[in-house]
């Protein structure tokens, strides 16, 4: 009896219930609204669903397409300037490959087709062109050994920025750092060469000067450095001195390398030159002085590094 009672009192305040609700909804439109709006909520879910399953067909397609917008972007920064913005260092490097950027000319002799490029390696087996000079030498805003114009006060433009941003370091550390001789085109370089031969002999002249073509002065991209200290000379006590050793511990910071390094001897040709500074960029130099090794030796390890992958 009771439970029947209960029952149909329950009924009571559900039909009750059930027209008040009504009335409020003709009354209050507004905020009968709002239900309706979130009833058609579950609705969106199922159907953003199938939205994202065929835009996952699609989307490997970037994939293939990811490679050739950087191909081409390789190539060109061998002729313009800042090539490190955009592409990678490590795709740059790879297309100045030295097994790649160099072919034999007429007379045989192995010459470098990447003459322009930051990565130039020239050593005793790869001559730039006779031909060769850079289009935008320039004069780093820089203090020299010497007075007067001259061409070996040159460097390519950004090399000599990044000259000037090295010399400006040294200062602000107290070093007092002048610039001796940069751009040396091949008719000098050969010159020097000769004028050594004749007065030192052929042997010391090949140990301590490059011959014509195989120099880095002809590149636009290597400045001799020295000091007070030492009179402004080239020499390797050069190296001992603190400018000498604020120079080595510096460079890499302004993208400069030294370039012939002691015990390196045999691999890079040239006795050790505390001295010759060529400009890498900051990201290559920083790379090869945290490593101690010759840009020769480091070209031969990432040469073996890709290698391995392809
Ligand atoms: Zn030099």
């Amino acid at each position: 009896m009771k439970k029947k009672v209960v029952f149909t009192a329950l009924i009571g305040v559900i039909v009750v219930g059930g027209l008040w609700s009504q009335v409020n909804a003709n009354t209050q439109t507004k905020s009968a609204a709002v239900p309706e709006a979130s009833q058609q909520q579950p609705s969106i879910e199922p159907s953003s669903k199938p939205t994202v399953e065929p835009s996952s067909e699609p989307a490997k397609n970037p994939k293939p397409s990811e490679k050739p917008p950087s191909k081409p972007s390789v190539k060109p920064p061998a002729e313009t300037k800042p090539p490190v913005k955009e592409t990678s260092i490590s795709s740059l490097l790879a297309d100045n490959l030295p097994r790649l950027t160099v072919k034999k000319n007429k007379d045989g002799l192995a010459v470098v087709t990447n003459t322009s490029s930051l990565f130039v390696l020239v050593n005793k087996k790869r001559n730039l062109p006779s031909s060769y000079a850079p289009k935008d030498l320039v004069i780093p805003n820089v203090p020299f050994s010497f007075s007067g114009d001259s061409p070996k006060k040159q460097m390519r433009k950004e090399a000599a920025k990044a000259l000037e941003a090295l010399f400006d370091a040294a200062k602000d550390d107290g070093i007092k750092l002048k610039a001796v001789s940069g751009y040396r085109s091949y008719a000098t370089q050969k010159a020097i060469f000769k004028s050594n031969a004749d007065t030192k002999g052929e042997e010391v002249a090949n140990r301590t000067s490059a011959r014509p073509g195989q120099s880095e002065h002809q590149t636009g991209l290597a400045m001799d450095v020295s000091s007070a200290s030492v009179g402004y000379a080239l020499e390797q006590s050069f190296g001992d001195t603190k400018e000498g050793k604020w120079l080595a511990k510096h460079a890499a910071d302004h993208g400069f390398i030294i370039r012939f390094l002691k015990g390196k001897e045999s691999i890079t040709g040239y006795s050790y030159e505390p001295w010759h500074v060529r400009y890498v960029g900051k990201e290559l130099a920083k790379d090869i002085t945290k490593k101690k090794v010759t840009l020769e030796q480091y070209f031969d390890a990432l040469s073996a590094t890709m290698d391995n992958k392809s």
